[in-house]
């Protein structure tokens, strides 16, 4: 018997590209390309401007300009009337109102943005003031600046998908040149074999399980089949369900060859039974078609019948003419005289045959390992193995002890990723792998045992089993994340050491994505969206909300102001820091992820809130952590940040750090840090400043170039959390380096 790995090698062999074929290419998705696309055009084609604003020569500015004419995207220039100036006027002096994607007129090589010039007659006069000065080409795509003519934009194998199809009708490539999709027949066998989705049926609102024969079962492998076979790429027609009989196999399967299908799926019959006539009809016992047989057994579980061959119609050819293609076994026919009305004379190679066996989840994974390779093949794709990878066993699993087995799991990278900890096999090089679940008892009739299932486990013939927490390889079946939760594998961060405070600083700042405009500290806004939000909370144990305390001072919850105790609480600071971080852009789009971490305060503060700002960092992958609002002096919050440098947040100087422990420890002593929450307050606020300066702006850690955006820490004193926010992420990212600089060591 022939392994899995060989029965693949052989089905590979004997499935080669399809011939090419042109077609528009919208209808190319999903297909491969049989040659490269080149730009017929440049792009954009005329030089373009990237802002809204005033064109301009740049020689004239800074400088006051005369407005006199508007050009907007899609429409020529406007000139106004007045405009008497040529284009090669030496004394420009002139400005055109411009749209963002408007051709830039000629005689005019910058464009000024709408934010940087005034009105100085008021908005009508006609006139714009640049204060500024703009090089020649600034805020201009030239011609070709995106594409250039003759510019390789996508490659022969290249497989179209959305993208590939937005950049050739970029391009104004209107056709495809690509493979012929396969047309892959499919055929249920067996005399217990019903329709579950028959018109009779659909018809019938009360369809109920009488309705079935009492020895029959629904027919499952066929519409299954008939999607797996659509969803890799391929046509498919449908060959309804064959009663046990060799000549109705026979006649089902000549029907595939003459509709010119390029494969046959049956599933049942390929067993031991005496029913089980396929390989008796695939080697032509049975007249009307013919083949060679391949293989009948592989050594594997589930799915051991499976049997592939290669078949062609016998004698009584009528429709199929086949030639000599150069690959062995092709059979020679006869000449397509009455083929019938409209059917195109064509080419034929010999058709590839498939067996599956009956079994549900058999038919399922044999489609996955060798029919959908195929399908790939013959659509051009120049690997179309399935895709491997590996995982943690997530239980113990008993191997089988006769054959290798294809066990179905579902992965999970959250779990294998945050908990780490938690496992018993918490090394590193296992720290970035899935953690793959089995999907329960694995008999081949359990369909149920697909639902969800993303991979196939590749575990060894037994004896014995695999354990818990072994790293098993694992083929993938179907698109990641289909169990819902998480629906991108994540990776942990890794944390490294600065080189310098300074660079950490910024390239901290940067990995989370947001920069804060210097000329306006007001503003915190981010040059792409954070990963992850982790916000780390502790409420106080027996402080009492600031509307508790609100209502008892009999102030209504409109009056309140900002309270000087208690705390909000986690779902509070998660929705300010929502709509502070949307508000400046950070989380866009509704793609971070959030979650809150809450640490008790009871003792231990400081350590237990860094322990879990460390956590969260590592476990949700976080761009920005944030220590949330502690009170009004947030000691806590950086007294946390301190002691994360002991857990692995690199961060403040020496000196600092000892200045705030010192600080803290005064303030903490010998009190019940509950019942009066410890403030910086009173002691030397240009130091409390400096403090906190330093530790919002280096209290991060840093990145694992690339995969990962690192984290940023911040305490933030204040009981009202937008506020406190703005404050925080303002000043963590912006202190005037004075502020700091002379006490650090
Ligand atoms: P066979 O390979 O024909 O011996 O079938 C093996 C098992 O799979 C039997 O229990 C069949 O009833 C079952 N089976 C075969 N074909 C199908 C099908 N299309 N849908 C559901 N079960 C099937
Ligand atoms: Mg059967």
């Amino acid at each position: 018997m022939i392994s899995m790995p060989e029965a693949i090698d052989i089905v590979l062999s004997r499935a080669a590209p399809l011939e090419e074929e042109s077609l528009p290419f919208p209808d190319a998705v999903g297909r491969v390309l049989a040659s490269e696309v080149t730009a017929p055009r440049p792009h954009p084609p005329f030089p373009a401007s990237i802002m809204d604003g005033y064109a301009v020569r740049a020689a004239d500015v800074p400088g006051t300009l005369r407005v006199v004419g508007a050009a907007r995207a899609g429409a020529p220039l406007a000139r106004d009337k007045s405009d008497k100036s040529s284009e090669s006027d030496a004394d420009h002096g002139r400005a055109v109102y411009i749209t963002t994607g408007a051709p830039v007129p000629p005689g005019f090589d910058a464009v000024v943005p709408i934010e940087r010039v005034r009105f100085p007659g008021g908005d009508d006069a006609g006139a714009v003031a640049v204060a500024d000065a703009f090089s020649p080409g600034a805020n201009v795509r030239s011609v070709g600046s995106d594409i250039q003519r003759g510019e390789v934009l996508l490659r022969a194998g290249d497989r179209v998908g959305p993208h590939e199809l937005g950049i050739a009708a970029l391009a104004g490539v209107a056709e495809a040149s690509t493979r012929r999709a396969p047309l892959v027949a499919v055929l249920s066998t067996g005399d217990e074999l019903a329709d579950p989705f028959a018109d009779s049926r659909l018809a019938s609102a009360a369809s109920s399980p009488d309705d079935l024969r009492p020895s029959s079962i629904f027919d499952a492998n066929r519409h299954m089949l008939l999607a797996c076979a659509r969803e890799a790429g391929a046509r498919v027609m449908d060959l309804g369900i064959a009663r046990d009989d060799p000549d109705a196999l026979a006649d089902a399967i000549a029907r595939a060859v003459d509709a010119g299908a390029d494969a046959v799926v049956a599933s049942g019959g390929v067993s031991e039974g005496d029913k089980d006539h396929l390989k008796d009809v695939l080697l032509g016992s049975f007249g009307r078609v013919a083949g060679a047989v391949h293989f009948g057994r592989v050594m594997m579980k589930p799915g051991k019948p499976l049997t592939f061959a290669e078949i062609s119609r016998t004698e009584d050819s009528i429709s199929v003419t086949t030639v000599s293609t150069g690959r062995a076994g092709d059979v020679t026919g006869t000449d397509a005289t009455d083929a019938p009305e409209g059917k195109r004379r064509r080419e034929k190679k010999t058709v590839l045959a498939f067996g599956l066996p009956g079994n549900p989840v058999s038919a399922a994974v044999t489609f996955a390992l060798v029919v959908a390779p195929a399908v790939r093949r013959m659509l051009g794709w120049a690997d179309p193995r399935p895709r491997r990878l590996q995982a943690v066993l997530a239980q113990d699993i008993a191997l089988d002890k006769e054959r290798p087995e294809y066990h179905r799991a579902t992965l999970d990278w959250e779990a294998s990723g945050g908990d780490f900890a938690n496992h018993d096999f918490a090394d590193a090089g296992k720290t970035n792998l899935p953690l793959a679940r089995s999907t329960g008892r694995q008999i081949s009739s359990r369909l149920t045992s697909m639902r969800g299932a993303e991979v196939l486990l590749e575990l060894p013939r037994g004896p014995g089993s695999v354990a818990k927490g072994s790293v098993v390889s694992a083929l993938v079946i179907r698109d990641i994340g289909t169990q819902g939760g998480l629906q991108m594998p994540r990776v942990r961060p890794t944390v490294v050491k600065p080189k310098s405070p300074e660079v950490l600083g910024a390239a901290t700042s940067s990995a989370a994505g947001i920069v804060a405009r210097r000329d306006d500290e007001k503003k915190v806004f981010a040059r792409r969206r954070a990963r992850a939000i982790a916000v780390v909370t502790h409420p106080f144990v027996f402080a009492k909300s600031a509307s508790d305390l609100a209502r008892e001072a009999d102030v209504p919850d409109s009056d309140r102001a900002v309270t000087d105790e208690g705390n909000d609480d986690g779902a509070a600071v998660l929705e300010a820091t929502r709509r502070f971080l949307r508000r400046a852009g950070v989380a866009e789009g509704g793609d971070a992820a959030w979650r809150v971490f809450e640490a008790r305060a009871e003792n231990g503060t400081s350590r237990r809130l860094a322990a879990a700002a460390r956590a969260a960092a590592e476990s949700s992958s976080a761009s920005i952590v944030l220590i949330a609002p502690s009170g009004p002096g947030a000691v806590s919050s950086q007294a946390a940040v301190v002691a994360g440098t002991d857990l692995g947040f690199p961060g403040l100087a020496p000196r600092m750090r000892a200045a705030l422990e010192r600080a803290f420890a005064e303030t903490t002593e010998g009190e019940d840090e509950r019942s009066d929450e410890p403030s910086l307050d009173g002691e030397d606020s240009d130091a409390e400043d400096a403090i906190a300066a330093l530790a919002y702006r280096e209290s991060g850690f840093g990145i694992n170039a690339g995969q990962v955006a690192g984290a940023v820490v911040a305490s933030l004193p204040c009981t009202n959390c937008e506020e406190a926010l703005r404050e925080g992420l303002t000043k963590m990212l912006i202190a005037p380096r004075e502020k700091w600089e002379g006490l650090v060591s």
